[in-house]
């Protein structure tokens, strides 16, 4: 049976890098495979870009309420047989959409593999994220490294005022790493002292 699985972690934890290697292991095998991102995300247009430069380009960039299950149905009607589906940046999915994808992975056989961030820069769980904490079947913690060496799970926000890198701690939930902001991941700990730095200034 196939599975759906959620591949989550901070900024910088290699996210992308992983989902461009699993790629590189289907296509080699001669399979085919499918890759979507949300259309939220404005980095790098239609394409999936690594922080180490790497590309690839997506198949179907998926509309805000659009319906995931019916772009697949028509693919495999239309187009051809998909061996396997990659989701770049799923925390931007709505709840309907993962349990789209549950039913592609129920209904087809074919597996689905999420990536995605944990939570926003304000520690709250992103909607598409949450659903699949929810209904995935296997997840799976990918690590990012926080400046003072403990594993980063915090997403910190920095707008750039006069030059220099400010933390923010409020704001839109959306605002895309390099676009409209910039981001560091970092651990709990040194997320807390850095919010109460701000607090108390
Ligand atoms: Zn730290």
């Amino acid at each position: 049976m196939a599975k759906l699985y959620f591949k989550f972690g901070a900024m910088k934890s290699g996210k992308t890098t992983d989902l461009i290697k699993t790629y590189y292991n289907y296509y080699e095998k001669g399979m085919n495979v499918l890759i979507m991102k949300p259309g939220d995300d404005k980095k790098a247009g239609k394409n999936i870009q690594s922080r180490s430069g790497a590309e690839l380009h997506t198949n179907y960039v998926i509309p805000s309420h659009g319906n995931i299950y019916l772009i697949i149905a028509n693919h495999i009607l239309n187009v051809e047989n998909i061996d396997c589906i990659l989701v770049d940046e799923a925390q931007f999915l709505t709840e309907a959409q993962v349990n789209e994808l549950a039913a592609i992975v129920d209904n087809f056989n074919i597996p689905v593999i999420c990536y995605g961030l944990r939570a926003d820069a304000f520690t709250n769980l992103f909607p598409g994220s949450q659903r699949l904490f929810e209904i995935a079947d296997v997840l799976e913690e990918l690590k990012a490294v926080c400046r003072c060496g403990e594993k980063a799970t915090f997403n910190l926000r920095l707008n750039r005022i006069n030059g220099e890198l400010i933390p923010v701690f409020t704001g839109e939930q959306v605002s895309i790493d390099g676009i409209d902001a910039e981001y560091d991941s970092v651990c709990r700990s040194c997320y807390m002292k850095l919010k109460r730095k701000n607090e108390n200034k």
